[in-house]
């Protein structure tokens, strides 16, 4: 290989130390990517790919190498698509200054930026969280951490035994991460990386066995977060503190700043949370729905009506973590229920809360080191509502509301500095100044006069000199060739002083220099360099200061996010008529009036049909639901689930009253799945996931199953369900609340033999050949399905549905195992009648007089062959 310049010497060198990144190089005003880093951008951000001279003389092309480079101060738009993508990026800065550096400028990394450490909010959503996963999994226990380092937010938990993967998974669902750094353990689990890459679209590193290693681990836990943290994690687990301790080894690898404000760990153990799987996730569309994976139409879109998005992460953490014990549960909800009562003081606190601002990004960002002159504006505009919610709390004597009051600190000193220091309209750069306000610095505020032409300084001069000299006509002037002067007029040259310096001589007077003036001169030439490196220097104090107080301000931010949520579900309740439930431990489940959350609000101009709900430990376990396909049963069923969902996060419920029986598990089977483009049947799927529920599932668990064994033959499918039933129903298997929602009419006879079930339909009436939806639930099994009225309904041509009554009609007088012979020759008259009717149509519609009398006849020949 040729010889390198020292540059590329210097770049290859940092390459080699970053090999999975993509290097923005900083040269002058851009940052430089080369070689394959260049052609992969230049693909990635349509960027124009040049090349450069690498060796030290001039080559030949082979020589050249390829490069293409972004300016550094748009650099955060192009980052954040390539973190978007999926990839890492590394920035190298100059780290001296190349008009004083000798020789070659020194470069340096400061950062690895990565999809799951990202803090730019040009990379983030305001109301979701960002977060970085850990996981470590070894033959008998897993950990899994997750931390949003762009609050510092921390969440930590542990399993053992054979299911520990399992649980790691469904742990996933409730963060989301957009990476994860996992062990090698985890990384051979092909059911955890897949669901990671393909469900999360989450950049999956495998760090190997290195990073996981328990005595660092515990060393980096305990200087993180503290000694107790440390000791507070189980000791019979270590893959705990083992996953955090990979995730920690990976920050410190990628963030070569500080990282303080990352303080507080949540270490939470299995029977906290409500543990949802996957499936019922998506299928319940808590935060976005089914089709489109979008917020607008799930229980989110309902429920979120917060006004800061750090509020907005907390009640999507709320949701994504229903609580299992009932003194949380009714200490949350009680708070809601006090700002349900009081009007007045949730109205002021919505009012207060509405646009304050992320105050736990902020002071993120702050720490970190990227907070700019109007980060610190939004601060101070932040902690300047405080008290406003202060007093709004006042009204409030006890519980959780109470303790928020106590929990939102005092912080007015902090914004009263940052309003000293720092103007109100501050431009976006730092580096640049003009954001320090005047009087909050004495050397600031004299730079600032000295390069506003000096004027004043000038003329201070000017006066001082006239007064100490005695020269009437003494004045200061300007020119390009010698800079600022004195000027004496012939009268007064013998007043002139010693210290004067001549300089040029003129007609009726001399002008002269003096040592303070050059002074001066320099300074002014100089005076906006130094007040920009001042104004930088005093902003980093006041970061530091403000740093220094990050616990008390992450614990504000805190209280002021749990405040917002509960003022959310509050205003929800209020707006969309819900009811406080009663949640306690009975296992009974009592719903009068209950209505789904999400359909009755997209209904717009009909009118949700609200239904009842009992379900007991005993004679009324399990609920056999019948009745037409569209008839409402999915929705009945979804609504039950989101009504416990949301009473087990704390929240009121669309009803007109419920008592709910904390459930620890929600499993759902609904629909088709999308696992389908993975290449499994639909049958193949439904059976994986009905297997899956009555593994996992306890008789503390609520069921909903819709149209179990619908994807096979019909007589195969009425023995799984049968089955499946009879399990669920069988108090020694299983005997969990289950809402079963079937076609089979021959199941609701399990009534009368099956302890247990209840039988209840989704009433129709019929008018005519017309079908009428009620939406209402009553107690009894369908009379019958009405498959062809809901067929005729979704417009089905005419003669079909003619057809398929009198087939019907011809079934229905036969018995079942003939049907099942039979179906084959029926289907072939019903061929033929389709046929016929095509025929007549298109010969009706024919135009005769238009035709060529070939076209008649390849017409007629079609015809014969449809019939
Ligand atoms: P099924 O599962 O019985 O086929 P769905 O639950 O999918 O029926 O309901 C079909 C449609 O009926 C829904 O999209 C919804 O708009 C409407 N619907 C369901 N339940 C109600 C109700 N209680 N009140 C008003 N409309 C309802």
């Amino acid at each position: 290989m040729a010889e390198l310049t020292p540059m590329m010497k210097q770049y290859l060198e940092i390459k080699k130390d970053n090999p999975d990144s993509i290097l923005f190089f900083r040269l002058g005003d851009f940052y430089e990517m080369f070689a394959d880093d260049a052609k992969l951008a230049s693909r990635e951000l349509d960027l124009t790919l040049t090349s450069r001279d690498h060796g030290k003389h001039a080559k030949p092309e082979e020589e050249r190498v390829p490069m293409c480079g972004i300016p550094y101060h748009a650099s955060e738009a192009y980052i954040a698509r390539l973190i978007a993508k999926g990839y890492k990026v590394a920035i190298c800065e100059q780290m001296e200054d190349p008009a004083t550096a000798k020789g070659l400028v020194k470069r340096d990394i400061i950062r690895v930026v990565t999809p799951g450490t990202v803090i730019d909010a040009a990379c983030l959503e305001d109301k979701s969280s960002n977060f970085l996963c850990g996981i470590y999994i070894d033959s008998q226990n897993a950990g899994a951490a997750f931390c949003d380092i762009s609050t510092g937010k921390t969440h930590l938990t542990a399993f053992d035994g054979p299911e520990r993967v399992e649980h790691v998974i469904n742990e996933l669902g409730r963060f989301s991460p957009a990476e994860a750094v996992v062990n090698d353990g985890a990384y051979s689990e092909k059911a955890l990386t897949d669901t990671l890459t393909e469900k999360f679209r989450c950049r999956v590193e495998n760090g190997g066995e290195g990073r996981f290693r328990l005595t660092e681990a515990e060393k980096n836990i305990r200087r993180q977060f503290g000694e107790e943290a440390f000791d507070r994690l189980p000791r019979t687990n270590p893959a705990a503190a083992m996953a955090l301790g990979g995730l920690l080894h990976y920050l410190y690898e990628t963030q070569k700043t500080d990282l303080s404000h990352i303080n507080d760990l949540d270490y939470y153990e299995q029977g906290r949370f409500m543990e949802l799987d996957l499936t019922a996730r998506r299928n319940l569309e808590l935060t976005e729905t089914l089709r489109d994976r979008e917020k607008k139409g799930s229980l989110l879109w309902v429920l979120d009506k917060t006004r800061t998005p750090m509020g907005g992460r907390m009640l999507r953490s709320w949701l994504e973590r229903p609580l299992l014990s009932v003194t949380a549960i009714v200490k949350r909800n009680a708070a809601v229920a006090a700002l349900v009562e009081n009007t007045i003081a949730r109205e002021e606190l919505t009012a207060a809360l509405t646009g304050l601002g992320d105050m736990e990004r902020l002071i993120g960002r702050i720490v970190y080191g990227t907070a700019g002159g109007r980060d610190m504006v939004s601060l101070r505009a932040a902690i300047e509502r405080l008290p406003a919610l202060r007093e709004q709390l006042t009204a409030f004597s006890g519980g959780r509301l109470a303790e928020l009051a106590g929990e939102l600190e005092d912080l007015t000193e902090i914004g009263e500095h940052i309003g000293a220091a720092i103007c109100d309209e501050p431009p976006f750069s730092v580096r640049e100044g003009g954001f320090i306000r005047d009087g909050y610095n004495g050397e600031v505020d004299r730079l600032r006069r000295i390069m506003n032409g000096g004027k004043g300084v000038l003329a201070e001069i000017e006066a001082k000199e006239k007064e100490k000299t005695g020269i009437r006509t003494l004045k200061i002037g300007y020119n390009k060739v010698f800079g600022y002067y004195i000027e004496v007029s012939n009268s007064f040259k013998d007043q002139v002083p010693d210290t004067y310096i001549r300089k040029q001589t003129l007609v009726n007077g001399e002008r002269y220099i003096t040592q303070e003036l050059k002074d001066l001169e320099h300074e002014i030439l100089t005076a906006s360099d130094r007040v920009v490196a001042l104004e930088y220097e005093l902003f980093t104090q006041l970061r530091q200061a403000i740093s220094a107080q990050s616990a008390r301000i992450q614990r504000t931010a805190a209280a002021v996010a749990e405040l917002d949520a509960l003022v959310s579900f509050a205003a929800v309740a209020v707006r969309n008529h819900y009811c406080r439930p009663t949640v306690d431990e009975s296992g009974v489940i009592e719903i009068r009036d209950g209505r789904h959350p999400v359909v009755e609000q997209m209904l717009k101009d009909s009118l949700f049909v609200p239904n009842d709900t009992f379900m007991g430990e005993k004679e009324d376990r399990v609920a056999i639901i019948t009745g037409p396909n569209m008839a409402g049963k999915s929705t009945y069923m979804r609504q039950v689930a989101l009504i416990v969902l949301m009473a087990q996060m704390g929240a009121f419920v669309p009803a007109a009253s419920a008592r709910i029986g904390v459930v620890d598990r929600i499993f759902t089977r609904i629909g088709a799945s999308d696992d389908l483009s993975a290449g499994q049947s639909t049958f193949m799927v439904e059976m994986t996931e009905v297997a899956d529920i009555l593994r996992h599932a306890t008789k503390h668990s609520l069921l909903i199953l819709d149209e179990i064994g619908r994807g096979t033959s019909t007589f195969d499918g009425m023995s799984i369900a049968r089955a499946v039933l009879e399990y669920c129903a069988d108090k020694k298997l299983l005997g969990a609340k289950t809402l079963f929602a079937t076609h089979y009419h021959e199941l609701t006879e399990l009534e009368n033999t099956l302890p247990g079930t209840v039988n209840y339909n989704i009433a129709v009436k019929t008018r005519g050949e017309d079908i009428i939806f009620l939406r209402k639930i009553l107690p009894g099994g369908a009379d019958r399905s009405y498959g062809i009225e809901v067929a005729k309904l979704a417009g089905l041509p005419d003669k079909v549905v003619q057809r398929a009554k009198t087939v019907l009609k011809e079934l229905e007088e036969e018995n079942g195992v003939q049907y099942v012979a039979a179906r084959k020759e029926e289907d072939q008259v019903s061929l033929t009648a389709i046929g016929e009717g095509e025929v007549l149509d298109a010969l009706r519609r024919c135009q005769v007089e238009t035709l060529t009398p070939l076209e008649a006849m390849n017409l007629i020949y079609e015809w014969k062959q449809k019939l």
